[in-house]
């Protein structure tokens, strides 16, 4: 077990932000993990995955725990479905890739999603019209204080939109260590009604998609309206799409009746974020080194050399025009540290 002091997180968060940690311990299996945990019980604890969702505006002045437990296996199965295990530093694409060579089945719609398994019950990532939450079987977590090693199961979790408990009642409290997730191995449930999938599929003439056509599809589309992050620092969509009231709804589109929305229930309706940012103005925007993307008004970016600083008041900036605007809050998806 190696703790190195003042170590730059640059090349470990895909904004891209040159904050240090004040210690920084890669941990590759569970047993270091437990080493680490009994002999820095002075040290306050900061837990590093792919760094793909969250805004560094400081130093950390913390032991960052840098997840890189690797590994996945078949831990059960039946005539149609199985459980499948991986530790939670695989990163969840490559783990999503497995999968379909496998010709298992669920998660191909969150194909191409930055990040490690680990993190992914985190904010119960979605896209496409799936939700990890979908697939999702169980996980194991370290408690950081009493160092128990703890089973969740799906309820446990409290999953929502980009919500769980780990966000909530147990931030900071647990280390997840593995993920457990129930797929299919044949009668795959095919998602292709969300977003551009159907006319993607067709424009390849694939009339019978297979799971991997599917996720084909998505990859083509992500590659086309997300930023790559090794190409220009971002961290994915940087605000959740705002659920509000039907009557407030009604009230927005007197103003602009041109804005989108997604029925949710007979009572809420979902905007989306992009939306009203555009509509703000800041889509395209650039000051200094940073902005918004050109292509993507809910993707804030880093065009080389900002401050995670620079990038949480611009965040700020957008949320305060879009509440007088609008009367709408819009919250980060992203963590701002
Ligand atoms: C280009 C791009 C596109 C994206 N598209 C999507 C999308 O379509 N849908 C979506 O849902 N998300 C999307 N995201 C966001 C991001 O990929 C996910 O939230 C992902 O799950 C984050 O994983 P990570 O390992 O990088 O987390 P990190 O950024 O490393 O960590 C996120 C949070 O989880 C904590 N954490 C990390 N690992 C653990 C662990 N093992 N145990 C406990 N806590 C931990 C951290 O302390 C932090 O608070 C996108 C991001 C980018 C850059």
């Amino acid at each position: 077990m190696t703790v190195s002091k003042d170590v730059s997180l640059k090349s470990f968060n895909t904004f891209g932000i040159d904050a240090k940690a004040k210690l920084y311990c890669n941990i590759t299996s569970v047993e270091v993990l437990n080493e680490v945990l009994q002999e820095q019980q002075s040290n306050p604890l900061f837990i590093l995955g792919g760094g793909s969702n969250m805004l560094l505006t400081k130093d950390i002045d913390a032991l960052v725990l840098h997840i890189n437990l690797m590994g996945i296996e078949v831990v059960s199965e039946t005539e149609q479905t199985v459980i499948v295990k991986a530790m939670a530093g695989e990163n969840w694409h490559q783990f999503v890739l497995w999968c379909l060579q496998h010709n298992f089945g669920g998660i191909e719609n969150l194909s191409l999603i930055p990040g490690n398994i680990g993190t992914a019950p985190i904010q119960n990532i979605g896209a496409y019209g799936v939700e990890l939450k979908d697939v999702f079987y169980s996980c194991e977590a370290i408690n950081v204080n009493d160092k128990s090693l703890r089973t969740f199961t799906k309820e446990d979790c409290n999953f929502d939109y980009r919500e769980s408990v780990f966000k909530q009642e147990l931030k900071g409290e647990y280390i997840i260590t593995s993920v457990n997730l129930q797929l299919t191995k044949n009668n795959h449930k095919l998602n292709t009604g969300y977003g551009a999938i159907k006319t993607e599929l067709e424009a390849s003439n694939i009339k019978t998609p297979t799971i991997q056509d599917i996720s084909k599809a998505v990859i083509a589309i992500r590659q086309t309206k997300l930023p790559d992050p090794k190409e220009i620092g971002n961290s994915g969509s940087f605000f959740k799409n705002p659920i509000i009231s039907v009557e407030q709804f009604n009230k927005l589109q007197e103003n602009f009746p041109e804005v989108p929305s997604y029925k949710i229930s007979d009572k809420e309706v979902k905007v989306p974020a992009g939306w009203l940012i555009e509509t703000a103005g800041f889509k395209g925007k650039r000051f200094k080194d940073y902005g918004v993307h050109q292509k993507q008004a809910l993707v804030l970016v880093n065009y080389g050399n900002a401050s995670g600083k620079e990038i949480f008041e611009l965040a700020q900036l957008i949320q305060k025009t879009v509440k007088r605007l609008f009367n709408i809050t819009i919250e980060t998806e992203v963590n701002i540290i």
